[in-house]
């Protein structure tokens, strides 16, 4: 018997978003059980969990009980604080596991491509994300708030958070764990008006029922639709009608709901418009209005409905304007990239040598956004990261892994060498209960760390 046969399987998964936990968790079922090395480069773990799910859906983010048992787990350990491309390259990780699972999700977003896109005002929704949420990316994100009426653009469920969390009562926001830099800022806001506009009708709106129901029940603000909106073309109405579930339909019934209500003069509005496209981001030095376009559907050719304009334009008075028109994911060095889908290319969790190619580098893999794309919700991935995972368990069992040639000590010997100041899982716990313990003196549910070195620096 050969040294490979008397160790365990040693994985890396790089990412600790659900994703990455549900690969893990996979991985640990398997007898003997697998060693797994979870990296990231944030000194907390769980991603778009921490970093993007609303504050104000605490439910959502409960899913965390779970990563913990996962994390929890013998032969399980984190290595927070390590950017895999700064402080270990992708062929040091190769060299120390038998196995690499990108999970890193997808850390930019899609932008327009309008004119008046680079104006002071004009942000990505991710950012503003980011930003309430604590993440030490966007700590110094600026965001002007002192403006009467803003625009987010796109009608997915980003869209909904960021046009409910400036709709949304301080005393509210209060209650959740929104990050306490964005809460001193919300709480001065003069934003009255937000303006969500989708390109194509109400059938092809992408939030779900929960999400549009939210704004029903926002106290201090009137939803407003113009039932001209929920006037359904041709092409909508059949689509409507052969739709394989009932979201389209129950996202109706709110909507006429909403076009039915007599706007009951509260401090705020959310204006829902749909059929209109932005198509210019307009003023000087910082954004003063929108320019937008009435659109009518047409049927795309291949089985969907586009948006096509008309030549019906007017300009929104909007000082601020959130693009929300979805995520995209960043190259990893020495890692092959497909930069119009964003994703890392993999034949279902393997990745392949190039995009297009049917070669698949032997060991590495990913799951979740940076695999299949920005779309889906937290339980999405979860057979997605099993799949990849069961990948890897194939291969290893088909004898194409190449055996490493450093193991665990070596790899830790090198993030010393290399004065990296690696965050365990421990380490992780400290700072959650810190967390909560800043929270209660006050009065909120939990008060995050927004910076690196304050997290570093508390657990000195
Ligand atoms: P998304 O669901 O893909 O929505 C993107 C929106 O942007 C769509 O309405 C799309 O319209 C629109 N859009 C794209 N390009 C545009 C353009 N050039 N001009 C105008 N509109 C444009 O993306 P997302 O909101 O970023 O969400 C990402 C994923 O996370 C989704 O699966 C979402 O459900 C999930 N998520 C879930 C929750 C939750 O469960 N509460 C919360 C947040 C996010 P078209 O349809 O016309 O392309």
């Amino acid at each position: 018997m050969t040294d490979q046969d008397n160790r365990p399987l040693r994985v890396a998964i790089v990412g600790s978003g659900p994703a990455g936990f549900y690969a893990a968790e996979y991985l640990q079922r398997q007898q003997p059980a697998v060693e797994i090395d979870m990296f990231d480069r944030l000194p907390t773990p769980y991603g778009l969990v921490r970093g993007g799910v609303a504050p104000d859906h605490p439910k959502i983010k409960s899913v965390t009980r779970i990563y913990d048992r996962i994390a929890g787990q013998p032969g399980f350990r984190f290595l927070g604080n390590v950017c895999v491309g700064r402080d270990l390259s992708h062929e040091e990780l190769r060299a120390h596991y038998d196995g690499v699972i990108y999970t890193v999700g997808a850390q930019t977003d899609r932008t327009l491509g309008i004119p008046g896109e680079g104006l002071r005002g004009s942000h990505a929704a991710t950012e503003f994300v980011g930003w309430y949420n604590g993440h030490p990316d966007y700590r110094d994100f600026e965001v002007d708030l002192s403006v009467e009426s803003a625009a987010v653009i796109g009608v997915g469920n980003v869209a909904m958070d960021v046009a409910r969390i400036l709709a949304s009562r301080v005393a509210d926001l209060a209650a959740t764990d929104l990050a306490g830099h964005a809460l001193a800022a919300l709480e001065a806001s003069r934003v009255r008006t937000v303006y969500v506009l989708g390109r194509r009708g109400p059938v092809q709106a992408a939030f779900t029922n929960p999400e549009l129901r939210e704004f029903g029940e926002l106290p201090d603000a009137d939803v407003i639709v113009d039932p001209r909106d929920l006037e359904l073309d041709e092409l909508s109405a059949a689509e409507l009608s052969a739709a394989d579930d009932r979201t389209a339909e129950k996202n109706m019934a709110t909507l006429k709901e909403y076009a039915s209500r007599l706007p009951l003069g509260r401090p705020r509005r959310v204006i829902f418009k749909f059929l209109t496209s932005p198509v210019e981001i307009l003023g000087t030095d910082r954004v003063d209005g929108l320019r937008v376009v009435r659109n009518r559907l047409e049927a795309d050719g291949k089985g969907g409905i586009k948006a096509v304009a008309t030549d019906e334009t007017e300009v929104l008075p909007v000082g601020l304007v959130f693009r929300s028109v979805g995520y995209k994911g960043v190259a990893l060095p020495g890692l092959p990239f497909d930069d119009r889908s964003g994703t890392i290319p993999n034949a279902n969790g393997r990745v392949l040598a190039a995009p297009g190619t049917e070669s698949a580098l032997p060991g590495v893999y990913v799951a979740g956004w940076i695999k299949r794309g920005p779309s889906g919700v937290i339980g999405t991935n979860k057979p997605c990261g099993v799949e990849s995972a069961s990948h890897l368990l194939t291969d290893h069992a088909s004898g194409v892994l190449p055996a490493p040639s450093g193991d665990r000590a070596a790899l830790d010997r090198l993030l010393a060498e290399r004065g990296v100041r690696v965050v365990s899982f421990a380490d992780w716990q400290r700072l959650d209960s810190l967390e909560v313990e800043q929270g209660k003196a006050a009065g909120r549910p939990r008060l995050k760390f927004t910076r690196i070195d304050e997290m570093l620096e508390a657990l000195t």
